[in-house]
């Protein structure tokens, strides 16, 4: 493997990672974990004059839970960190089977959340699901902060909406709510050590035994994270044992644009699509009855 020439740089605060971006503009690439920006460099595919390491400034791995606020997730934090909580294990544990999906114990160990989602790969594990919950992004920079919607982050593969001097500091995911249930699933041929061909997130709401709100997120089957908005509206008012389900794939599978490549072809993405859509809406259901049962059985324990 061999490297372009680059000068390091390991900035200990917050603020000098801002004035080094600033310094360098599009020159600079920032390093969370390296597990892309590394072997990007390897192939050629990035040369950046600079690297600006993250791993000494102190605070932003943290990941923070309480249930009015949701759930913060620093940009140093590991998909291992997240894949750990217990906090996440419990409220977001559809975040948790996303960080399974995502590579291997020794990579998930190094790689970041918020590099998986700046790298911008079209079949990145963690984006559908954080997409799904409504998780938000703070992109910091010396002019200021911004605060968008994850969903708006993507430009297409490989792109960002980030300017070359913001940082992506924080996510952050909106509390866990009543009766709702999410779920992550995904396509790989060879499992840890390959990415997914097919990423499936889906959850929804119940209120008397229907839904009142579904999202439907894919994974790799589009220039970027596709919302499947008309799927999902087409969802509310269904019983979750209506005949609905069973055909709830269909549109989105036909709705999204996948290609074909070594890993899957098209057509057998879409097919994907449709299984896995089904079954992770079963599974985001039975999640969301379990948790409507948990709060009549156990009112004073429930969180808001
Ligand atoms: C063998 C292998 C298997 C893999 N399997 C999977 C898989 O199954 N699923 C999957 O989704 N991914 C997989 N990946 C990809 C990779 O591990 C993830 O995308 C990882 O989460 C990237 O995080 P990182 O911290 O290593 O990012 P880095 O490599 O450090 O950064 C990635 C990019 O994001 C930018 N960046 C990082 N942090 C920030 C920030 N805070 N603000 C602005 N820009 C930033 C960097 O400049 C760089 O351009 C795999 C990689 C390898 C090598």
């Amino acid at each position: 493997m061999s490297l372009c020439k680059f000068a390091y740089h390991g900035p200990e605060t917050l603020d000098e990672v801002l004035a080094l971006l600033a310094e360098h503009g599009p020159a600079a690439r920032v390093m969370a974990g390296g597990t892309d920006l590394v072997v990007k460099m390897s192939r050629g595919q990035v040369a950046p004059a600079v690297v600006i390491g993250l791993k000494r400034v102190p605070g932003l791995g943290d990941l923070r839970f309480d249930p009015v606020h949701g759930l913060e997730l620093g940009c140093m934090t590991r998909v291992s960190d997240v894949l750990e909580h217990p906090a996440v294990a419990a409220h977001y544990p559809a975040l948790a089977e996303a960080a399974q999906a995502t590579a291997t114990v020794q990579i998930r160990n190094m790689a970041t959340i918020a590099g998986n989602l700046c790298n911008a790969s079209p079949c990145a594990d963690n984006a559908p699901t954080l997409i799904a919950r409504g998780a938000s992004v703070e992109l910091r920079s010396p002019r200021g902060s911004r605060t968008l919607p994850l969903a708006e982050l993507f430009r297409g593969p490989g792109q960002t909406v980030l300017a070359p001097d913001e940082l992506l500091l924080c996510i952050t995911v909106p509390p866990p709510r009543a009766a709702t249930g999410f779920a992550y699933l995904s396509l790989s041929q060879r499992s840890a050590v390959d990415v997914s061909a097919v990423g499936v997130a889906a959850g929804l709401t119940l209120a008397d035994g229907r839904v009142a709100e579904a999202r439907i997120v894919l994974g790799a089957v589009a220039p970027t994270p596709f919302v499947a908005t008309a799927a999902a509206d087409a969802l509310r008012g269904q019983r979750p044992a209506d005949e609905a389900f069973p055909a709830a794939g269909d549109a989105p599978a036909e709705a999204c644009s996948p290609l074909g490549d070594v890993r899957a072809s098209a057509g057998y993405r879409r097919k994907m699509v449709a299984v896995l859509v089904r079954r992770a809406l079963e599974r985001a259901t039975a999640r969301a009855l379990a948790d409507g049962r948990a709060r009549t059985a156990r009112p004073a324990e429930v969180t808001p």
